[in-house]
């Protein structure tokens, strides 16, 4: 509940049968509404499908619902970077890198006494050239569309 973000790697019930709860209960709760990412295929049958349960149960379903595909790049936050790829499933599926985004020092100064080199934070530097760290990506996680042992749906599609 506590998550304002999340990353849908498809539509099928067992991902997103508490959808319309999640998105409602937030509101409820006085919670900003979440931000959703899914395959772009699904985005207007998901809108439907929490207009529906607007019409029944008489509160409003605010989220953000976002149409993304394979190869888009998603900045969450300054740190947090999302690819989604493509997956093999029986219906439009993606699944998705979480990268976190580090400052680290760059090759040509490994070794060197730390006087030898100027550090640059998250701030832009005063001058680039000066700035012996560069921005690296480094992959955390590692969400495919389902957790399972099958090899079949452990495969990116390439
Ligand atoms: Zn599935």
């Amino acid at each position: 509940m506590g998550t304002p973000t999340w990353l849908i790697t498809h539509t099928h019930l067992d991902h997103i049968a508490a959808l319309p709860v999640y998105v409602a209960r937030r509101r409820m709760m006085r919670m900003e509404p979440p931000t959703l990412y899914l395959p772009a295929e699904a985005v207007e049958d998901v809108r439907r499908l929490l207009l529906i349960m607007q019409r029944l149960d008489r509160g409003r379903m605010i989220c953000q619902l976002n149409g993304i595909k394979a190869g888009d790049e998603i900045e969450l936050s300054r740190e947090l970077i999302i690819t989604p790829f493509a997956t093999t499933h029986t219906i439009p599926s993606l699944g998705y890198v979480v990268w976190d985004r580090r400052l680290k020092l760059k090759e040509e100064y490994h070794g060197l006494p730390a006087r030898r080199y100027a550090i640059c934070g998250w701030a832009a530097p005063r001058s680039r050239a000066r700035c012996a760290r560069r921005w690296s990506p480094t992959p955390v996680i590692l969400a495919l569309r389902d957790w399972t042992t099958s090899p079949r749906c452990m495969t990116p599609k390439s």
